[in-house]
């Protein structure tokens, strides 16, 4: 018998926080979301296990994007105001 495994990749991205950066580009004080890309294995479209994690943060002034690792991200979450999605408002 003949048997047809059919398995892949899918990347799920998800938005962790909303983060106000000093931009490494463009100089400028800007809102930079806080994303999660999670590349995972899939067998028979059902995602199994994730095989990649990437954090990225993007400019919303410029565009740039960069990326980086577990840690980073978890330094960047601890700057930010909890709950995510909000700017943090002056005093
Ligand atoms: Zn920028």
């Amino acid at each position: 018998m003949l048997g047809v495994i059919i398995f892949g990749f899918r990347r799920y991205l998800s938005q962790l926080a909303m983060l106000t950066l000093v931009c490494g580009h463009c100089n400028n004080p800007c809102a930079h979301p806080l994303r999660k890309a999670v590349t995972k294995f899939t067998l028979f479209f059902v995602p199994l296990f994730p095989v990649r994690v990437v954090y990225s943060v993007q400019c919303t002034f410029c565009g740039t994007t960069a990326q980086f690792g577990r840690q980073r991200a978890d330094e960047l979450m601890k700057q930010a105001p909890s709950g995510g999605g909000s700017l943090p408002l002056p005093r």
